[in-house]
């Protein structure tokens, strides 16, 4: 899932969570400072520029980018373990992130882009969000049209005007997306064995 910054987008993950529990939300290691309230290895990793580097070195990341003046990478284990138990892995990530991970993972990746209702919701959003600093609001701001500029890139998007709404809409794609005949395994046997029975 992506969106300009203060889409809304981390609200919805969170609810998305909540309702499902098949879903593992991969928690990203980055080099910036914690806002208040978050909290080390939940939201983010909390990591040096240095082990940062190291990271990349090892290959333990699956994707990494620059976002605003900060590192961000998603870390590769989690998610194959994730993987491996069956589950599904929500990424929280920019869309640089996305298209490495859709070179890395295409049939597996399900795209969806979320947009603000409108620019002054975007607009509002990231200023009574009340956590950055000035500087860092009008740098995100700025950012906001470049990064909404990708939205074409993704398999899904869906309008953050309620949030409700919006996490039903996200949900639906989830459904829909887990019926796709490639991704529902052992189908063919259970096929196979009903029609000896017939
Ligand atoms: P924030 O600093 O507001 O938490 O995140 C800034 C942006 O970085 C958001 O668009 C978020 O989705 C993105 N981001 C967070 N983690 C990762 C990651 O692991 N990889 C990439 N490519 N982007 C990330």
């Amino acid at each position: 899932m992506s969106s300009p910054s203060g889409a809304g987008k981390t609200t919805l993950s969170r609810k998305l969570l909540a309702d499902d529990k098949n879903i593992s939300l991969s928690v990203s290691v980055t080099t910036r400072k914690a806002r208040t309230g978050e909290v080390d290895g939940k939201d983010y990793h909390f990591i040096t520029k240095d082990r940062f580097e190291q990271m990349i070195a090892r290959r333990e990341l699956l994707e990494w980018a620059q976002v605003f003046d900060n590192l961000y990478g998603t870390p590769k284990a989690p998610v194959d373990a994730a993987l491996a138990e069956g589950r599904d892995v929500l990424f929280d990530i920019d869309w640089q992130g996305t298209q490495q991970l859709a070179q890395a993972m295409e049939d597996d990746l399900v795209r969806v882009f979320i947009l603000p209702p409108d620019a002054d919701s975007l607009r509002t959003r990231l200023i009574t969000r009340n956590q950055d600093s000035s500087t860092v609001v009008a740098k995100r701001m700025a950012e906001a049209p470049r990064e909404l500029s990708h939205w074409a890139e993704y398999d899904y998007v869906v309008v953050n005007a309620d949030v409700d709404r919006a996490l039903a809409q996200v949900v639906a794609i989830l459904t829909a997306e887990r019926l796709r005949r490639k991704r529902q395994i052992g189908l063919s046997e259970f096929v196979r064995e009903m029609t000896t029975k017939l």
